[in-house]
């Protein structure tokens, strides 16, 4: 997907911080952050939101997780707290259509989201 944002930041074309790649994943931090620790967790697989999750996706989005909470304990925040939150369009404020997991930590977070 040449127009996609987040394909060209894991094909490389497209420069970002990285803290975590494998076969499945790509992690960056965000350009924007909204807490002292703001990464994405990306699949390098294309898939726009939520609603295009097949079967064949589950293991990739167990992935997703394990590999949040992996950079969380590395980073030292697992224990104090943490958030992950998927956006689905419009009514979630999702702004890049290609899946990814916002992993958050190091401030204390009010709850329901905005
Ligand atoms: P969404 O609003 O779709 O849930 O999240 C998209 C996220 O991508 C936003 O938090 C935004 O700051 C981040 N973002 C947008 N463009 C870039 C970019 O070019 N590089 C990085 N690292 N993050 C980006
Ligand atoms: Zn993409």
């Amino acid at each position: 997907m040449d127009d996609c944002l987040f394909c060209r930041i894991a094909a490389g074309t497209v420069p970002a911080t990285i803290v975590h790649r494998d076969e499945e994943t790509i992690a960056f931090r965000d350009i924007n952050p909204r807490a002292p620790f703001h990464v994405l967790v990306v699949p390098r697989k294309h898939l726009a939101t939520m609603n295009d999750l097949g079967p064949e996706d589950e293991r990739m989005t167990g992935h997703l997780f394990r590999v949040a909470a992996s950079l969380v304990r590395e980073a030292g925040y697992a224990e104090r707290g943490w958030r992950a939150v998927m956006n689905a369009n419009a009514d979630a404020g999702q702004t890049v259509f290609h899946l990814h997991l916002h992993v958050l930590a190091g401030r204390a977070m009010t709850w329901p989201p905005g």
